[in-house]
């Protein structure tokens, strides 16, 4: 009779903490450049607003001035983020995050299978992909946070002007724009390095045959209430579980959208490896 013999692992495997905090001071330098691009041009929409108050100015004409002006503020931002410096800083990122899960998943095999990871077969060529595929999201995902940013306050100045707001109650808001930008990038930051981490660990559990993990949360207060009913149970890499949230009326709502642990928005949740032995 054949049956199979679960071994979750012996190891539980650590967080690349380093490489994340790495990671979010990386992204607070980039949205400090940006926010100070953005303070370069605040005279420029200042001059805006006043002329646009002053003489009357067709509303075309403003608007073709808020138009040029934003495209340059973006224009000068994704230069600096589009270019080699980041991309090394990120791949130096990638790198980190591949040492520690290649360190963790030694000790996993160690401790668990009593068997030492050939250094050899975990080469350069096992990583590039995911390694490649990651930077380029990153530096997308870069020019798409700094994109939606100017978006927004080319908005806020257009609103602002309409509602006849003052140039310092302008700049004001497109500082809280600003100020929104920088958190929404330490966390997307964060994100990056949690879904890096999972990608390289499965990369290590399916090359072996382990092809299953049990779900690990923080388990602590602020985990939801989806990611805690996964905690402890056993899930395939192939069929990552369906994503949840509770909507009004306490209703269960699917999400529509599948994951592994860490590749949920702020997910701090980890993935065990999980060892099928069968046995005739
Ligand atoms: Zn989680």
């Amino acid at each position: 009779m054949k049956n199979s013999k679960y071994v979750v692992s012996k190891y539980t495997p650590t967080y690349p903490n380093s490489a994340e905090r790495e990671y979010e001071r990386i992204a607070s330098l980039y949205m400090k450049e940006f926010n100070r691009i953005v303070k370069e041009n605040l005279p420029e929409v200042k001059r805006i607003c006043e002329d646009s108050y002053n003489t009357d100015s067709r509303f075309d004409a403003k608007n073709n001035l808020i138009d040029k002006l934003c495209k340059k503020i973006l224009n000068d931002a994704v230069k600096r983020i589009a270019n080699s410096v980041f991309e090394t800083m990120v791949s130096g990122i990638a790198n980190k995050v591949q040492k520690h899960s290649l360190q963790q998943w030694t000790k996993v095999m160690k401790k668990t299978i009593g068997v030492t990871p050939d250094k050899e077969h975990y080469n350069k060529e096992f990583y590039e992909k995911i390694i490649n595929d990651w930077i380029e999201q990153n530096k997308k995902m870069a020019s798409d946070i700094v994109e939606s940013s100017v978006d927004r306050m080319k908005s806020t100045i257009q609103y602002g002007i309409k509602r006849g707001e003052s140039p310092a109650q302008i700049a004001k808001e497109m500082q809280s724009v600003m100020k929104q930008t920088i958190s929404h990038a330490k966390q997307a930051s964060k994100d990056q390095v949690a879904r890096l981490n999972t990608t390289i660990e499965k990369a290590h559990c399916q090359d072996y045959g382990a092809n299953d993990y049990m779900w690990m949360t923080k388990n602590d207060s602020i985990v939801r209430e989806c990611h805690k009913s996964f905690h402890g149970k056993i899930f395939s890499w192939n069929d990552p579980p369906e994503i949840w949230h509770i909507g009004p009326g306490k209703v269960k709502i699917m999400d529509g959208r599948r994951c592994h642990p860490g590749e949920d928005y702020r997910c701090r949740c980890i993935a065990i490896p999980v060892f099928n032995f069968r046995k005739e």
